[in-house]
């Protein structure tokens, strides 16, 4: 229950609009309470209507994706995107395709989105899309004439001053090149910055693919040098999903002197007590998109257990929950907290349930929620768009040192912004207040409302 009457009847009228969206509940929840610390100081948010704008998307579209399969039969998807907000930028978030998609999590992650583009400091609006197409065991021509008729509807949808797609579960390197394609093909005109995430030999970003875990990393480290005067230096970490943002997480947390012994996929994972060998997942899952299990077979040492959310019975000092959301409730959280991790961060969106989150909270775990610490992806998007803007490219360790930047920044910003809460260390307040405000100011100045 929350303490503001105005907030209760705005989540009240989320939830009666659209009672089976479950998962954008829970994120409108979690924003609600931490707004509902600060509303009392704010009561130009109520004046102007902010707030039940704020939780409404400015635009939702769906519609029919059909493709033929590789036996001549026509297959129908649904596809969608959700324009959430572009008070301070075009639309900006990724593409999901997997069989759970749906306008539920799309809503929550293209609310989380508006929160975390803000975080960044980049002008990116919030938005999110996808499909419920399953690009497992697709062949790469279905995956082909999939996206081309994806494309084919959203491309009247988007553009570089309008909406800007990028990758995200089920959507890499090879989607965004024929979803690419597709785009010139039917507009007849080389708009590079109308996608994210894209090769480097047509106007992608370096760094882009690894972004999203580096930038996971950089934060943590600072999360643990400024609230607990340690480092990534000797832990065990372990690290949920194998794909993305999981390979460059473990990278980067090897590099800053950590050791990654766990890793898993939706089938189940690995644990190799010496520490994970990455060119063996990069070959397994980058190499011929194959299963995690294969792993424990090719490396002596290893083991391989069914089901996915036994990782977290491996005992580790910080936790990296990269694969998908609400993978971690209270339960698991309080297997976590006994193991005496002393660290979370979130690399995929919403992986921990609310029950978890305070589980940690209570036992004084640092936490870091999503919208701060998987900024990385979007924030390297939104470097992409600056560099197809000047028709030029960064080099590597330009594109790392600006990410590096972003990420410490961020940390300092979601710490700063708690303190001044009242609730010093609180950072998925930090960052729910941090970001909002940005947005709220922005939408009362441009009178949008
Ligand atoms: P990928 O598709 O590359 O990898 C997803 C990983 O998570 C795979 O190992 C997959 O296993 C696992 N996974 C997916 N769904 C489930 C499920 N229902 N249960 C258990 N495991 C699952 O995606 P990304 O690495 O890009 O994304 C991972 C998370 O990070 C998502 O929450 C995404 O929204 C978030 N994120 C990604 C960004 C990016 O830049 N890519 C940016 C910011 C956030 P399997 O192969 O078996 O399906």
């Amino acid at each position: 229950m929350l303490k503001s009457e105005y907030l209760q009847r705005v989540y009240t009228q989320a939830v009666t609009r659209d009672p089976d969206q479950r998962e954008f509940h829970q994120a409108v929840l979690e924003f609600l309470e931490s707004l509902d610390q600060i509303i009392d100081q704010h009561p130009e948010y109520e004046k102007k209507g902010i707030v039940e704008t704020f939780v409404e998307p400015e635009r939702v579209i769906t519609f029919r994706v059909p493709w033929v399969d590789d036996q001549g039969k026509v297959q129908v998807n649904r596809g969608y995107r959700v324009q959430f907000n572009s008070s301070i930028g075009p639309y900006k978030g990724g593409l999901r395709f997997h069989p759970t998609v749906n306008l539920s999590i799309l809503k929550f992650l293209g609310f989380e989105q508006i929160l975390k583009n803000s975080l960044t400091t980049l002008p990116m609006g919030g938005a999110k899309g996808g499909s419920d197409f399953d690009p497992k065991g697709k062949s790469d021509e279905e995956v082909m004439r999939f996206c081309q008729s994806f494309m084919t509807e959203l491309q009247r949808h988007i553009g570089q001053f309008v909406d800007v797609p990028a990758g995200d579960i089920g959507v890499g390197a090879r989607e965004i090149g024929y979803l690419f394609g597709q785009y010139r093909r039917v507009r007849g005109t080389y708009a590079a910055g109308v996608l994210t995430g894209k090769g480097l030999s047509f106007g992608g970003s370096l760094v882009r693919t690894e972004a999203t875990g580096y930038g996971l990393c950089y934060l943590t480290q600072e999360m643990l040098s400024k609230m607990k005067g340690d480092s990534f230096q000797g832990k065990t970490v372990v690290i949920s999903g194998s794909g993305n943002v999981a390979i460059f997480a473990c990278q980067k947390a090897t590099e800053l002197g950590a050791k990654v012994v766990a890793l898993s996929d939706s089938n189940g994972y690995i644990h190799d007590p010496k520490g994970i060998d990455l060119d063996v997942v990069k070959d397994i899952k980058l190499g011929h998109r194959g299963r995690i299990k294969e792993y424990a077979d090719r490396v002596p040492g290893s083991t391989y257990t069914e089901g996915f959310r036994g990782i977290w019975n491996v005992p580790c000092d910080i936790a990296l929950p990269c694969a998908t959301q609400n993978e971690i409730d209270g339960e698991i959280a309080r297997t976590i907290v006994k193991q005496g991790t002393i660290a979370v961060a979130e690399g995929a969106n919403m992986p921990c349930r609310p029950e978890a989150i305070q589980e940690f909270q209570h036992a004084g775990v640092l936490f870091a929620p999503a919208k701060a610490a998987n900024a990385g992806g979007v924030a390297t998007s939104g470097l992409e768009m600056s560099q197809n803007s000047m028709r030029y490219a960064w080099s590597f360790e330009e594109v790392d040192r600006r990410l590096k930047t972003i990420m410490t920044n961020i940390f300092h910003n979601i710490y700063t912004a708690a303190g001044e809460c009242g609730k010093p260390g609180d950072l998925v307040l930090g960052a729910n207040i941090a970001g909002f405000m940005k947005v709220a100011d922005v939408m009362l100045s441009q009178g949008l409302i």
